[in-house]
């Protein structure tokens, strides 16, 4: 079989090219006026594509995975109920559970449980999502709007339980529109553990 081989001309440098002084004063010329544009110009005629960070911040887009929050229910507690299925689906085994049956006399009792520990290692988060995609009562959310914070202590990336409830969401509340039915209240299915639920 034939092969066809394409010849590709090699351009030839010119005198000046070659001397390399003209091309390094056009180089330096270039960096020169960018220096000069975006140092001494008016702000919106500045090309700089970074941000004075902190001061300044990029609008994140509204899909953007932030760091978690835990919602809350009306009366402030969190509407987690312990199931263990954010963390079973945390392919990066950073969130840690300890679930507690809420007490003798509390509507919830025998239907739900509450974590009375839970904590999330953001450091070894991979902010891939699959919490909030694994939760059944979307009691885990990552619509924060913000990342994580600088800072050069290990433990400040550890979030408790108090602290990941008291990060709003983006849009400033703590809730979420799902509605919930609690035990005890006339929407609620009524399952009852007693009778084999
Ligand atoms: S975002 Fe991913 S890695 Fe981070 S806590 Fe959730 S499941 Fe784990
Ligand atoms: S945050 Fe959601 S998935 Fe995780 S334990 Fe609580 S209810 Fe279950």
């Amino acid at each position: 079989m034939a092969v066809t081989v394409k010849v590709i001309s090699k351009t030839e440098r010119t005198l000046s090219e070659q001397a390399y002084i003209p091309e390094a004063m056009k180089g330096m010329k270039l960096s020169m006026s960018r220096f000069f544009k975006n140092t001494f110009a008016a702000p919106e005629k500045k090309e700089i594509a970074t941000v004075r960070y902190p001061e300044e911040k990029r609008v994140y887009p509204e899909r953007f995975r932030g760091i978690h929050r835990l919602t809350q229910r009306a009366d402030g507690s969190p509407r987690c109920v312990a199931c263990l299925c954010c963390s079973t689906a945390c392919p990066a085994q950073c969130i840690y559970i300890e679930p507690e049956e809420y007490a003798e006399g509390d509507a919830r009792h025998g239907y739900e449980r509450f974590p009375v520990v839970f904590v999330i290692d953001e450091l070894r988060c991979i902010f891939c999502g699959y919490c909030v995609e694994a939760c059944p009562c979307d009691a885990i959310r990552m619509d924060t709007g913000i990342h994580m914070p600088p800072s050069t202590e290990r433990s400040h990336f550890i979030y408790d339980k108090e602290t990941l409830l008291s990060i709003p969401g983006a849009d400033g509340t703590y809730e979420c529109e799902n509605p919930r039915h609690e035990p005890g209240d006339a929407s609620h299915p009524g399952v009852d553990r007693l009778k084999g639920h």
